[in-house]
């Protein structure tokens, strides 16, 4: 730190994102929840077409874009806006609708990220525990008066909330917003959109990292009542108004126009899990069904971080958590069904040694 740094910043601790190796050697890539298929072909001519007007600024209204998410959707491009990732619109909320009096409420375990931007935006938080079994006990969250984070699915569980309990937390705190970060809805769970006309304190943050194959690309929306939008859009344009670049909106309008091939990767994806679900059950590892693109495991034979390691000597890179709660076990992102068969090999060989 040099002697320059902002005091107000002096103990905060950045969050740490998986590993983008850079070797030569070839790695089977599983740490960071990425899809293991490119964008969708309409993405990226789309990309290439927009680069040819990256002497203009992009559009700080993004309207094309809300207009099609909006068809897409079925919504209104007023309640849409659009964010540098989803992990933007996660910031900008806790920047508008986070402070002494409405502190942050998240579940432990869940997006680590949640506590950086608490941190960051020097914002008070508390975590309610999950149960044993990793689930959300939804009566926890009814009544706080706080601004309240949920990943659904959770992270690194993979586990859902069906819709109404996500209703009742919604119902349950109309004085505080209620942020339903759905990265990982696509591959099994059930989306709160629906619900942002009836409910005038909820935030949906949405990602084409996952299920469009674009994480490379930096592309998220929020979705909420005009009103909510617009605090948003507020802190947006005092922070940068050029937040998604033109190739990018080109791609993510490319990608909202091949929803086949969205389809065509969710299914191979979910496919995959339920394959390496049921041989990890073989192979005595403990896990969820998970609703998401990776899978949430440990085995009594090995620790997690051990595990990890010995994975990333044969080329396969895992995410392993060290905290208390989760240090037994590691996530394991799904990619194609040539990776996941590498990886249980991979598994198989390190126990049979161990
Ligand atoms: N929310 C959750 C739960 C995530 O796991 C991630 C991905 N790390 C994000 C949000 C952010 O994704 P992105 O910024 O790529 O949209």
């Amino acid at each position: 730190m040099s002697r320059f740094f902002s005091a107000k910043y002096a103990n905060l601790t950045p969050y740490v994102p998986g590993e983008q190796p850079r070797t030569a050697q070839r790695l089977i890539k599983l740490n960071t929840n990425e899809s293991p298929f490119p964008p969708s072909p309409r993405a990226v001519a789309a990309a290439q077409e927009a680069a040819r007007g990256l002497n203009l600024y992009s559009d700080p209204d993004a309207r094309a874009l809300r207009e099609k998410l909006a068809e897409v959707y079925d919504l209104t491009p007023e309640e849409f806006v659009c964010v540098n990732g989803s992990d933007e619109i996660l910031n900008f909320a806790f920047m508008a609708f986070c402070d002494a009096q409405h502190p942050a409420v998240f579940p432990n375990a869940t997006y680590g990220f949640y506590k950086v931007f608490a941190a960051l935006n020097n914002v008070p938080y508390r975590e309610i525990p999950l149960r044993p079994d990793f689930s959300i006990n939804v009566d926890d969250y009814v009544g706080l008066n706080a601004t309240i984070f949920l990943a659904n699915p959770n992270a690194p569980t993979g586990l859902a909330l069906p819709l109404e309990q996500v209703e009742q937390v919604v119902a349950g705190n109309p004085d505080g917003v209620v942020i339903v970060d759905e990265a990982y809805v696509d591959f099994g769970g059930e989306s709160a959109l629906p619900l942002i006309r009836k409910y005038g304190n909820l935030l949906v943050a949405r990602t084409f990292s996952k299920s469009r194959s674009m994480a490379g690309a930096r592309i998220g929306f929020g979705a909420a009542c005009p009103e909510l939008i617009a605090d948003i859009e507020t802190i947006r344009f005092s922070t940068n108004p050029y937040n998604v670049n033109s190739m990018t909106m080109a791609a993510a309008i490319g990608a909202l126009d091949d929803e086949a091939y969205t389809r065509g990767c969710i299914a191979k994806v979910c496919a995959a899990r339920e394959w390496t679900t049921r041989q990890l059950r073989e192979l005595g590892f403990e896990l969820n069904d998970s609703k998401t693109n990776f899978v949430f495991a440990r085995t009594p034979k090995m620790g997690g971080a051990a595990l990890c390691a010995a994975l990333r000597e044969r080329g396969v890179i895992v995410r392993h958590f060290d905290t208390p709660l989760l240090t037994d076990y590691n996530r394991i992102s799904i990619g194609s069904q040539e990776q996941m068969e590498a990886f249980i090999a991979a598994v198989r060989a390190i126990l049979e040694e161990a």
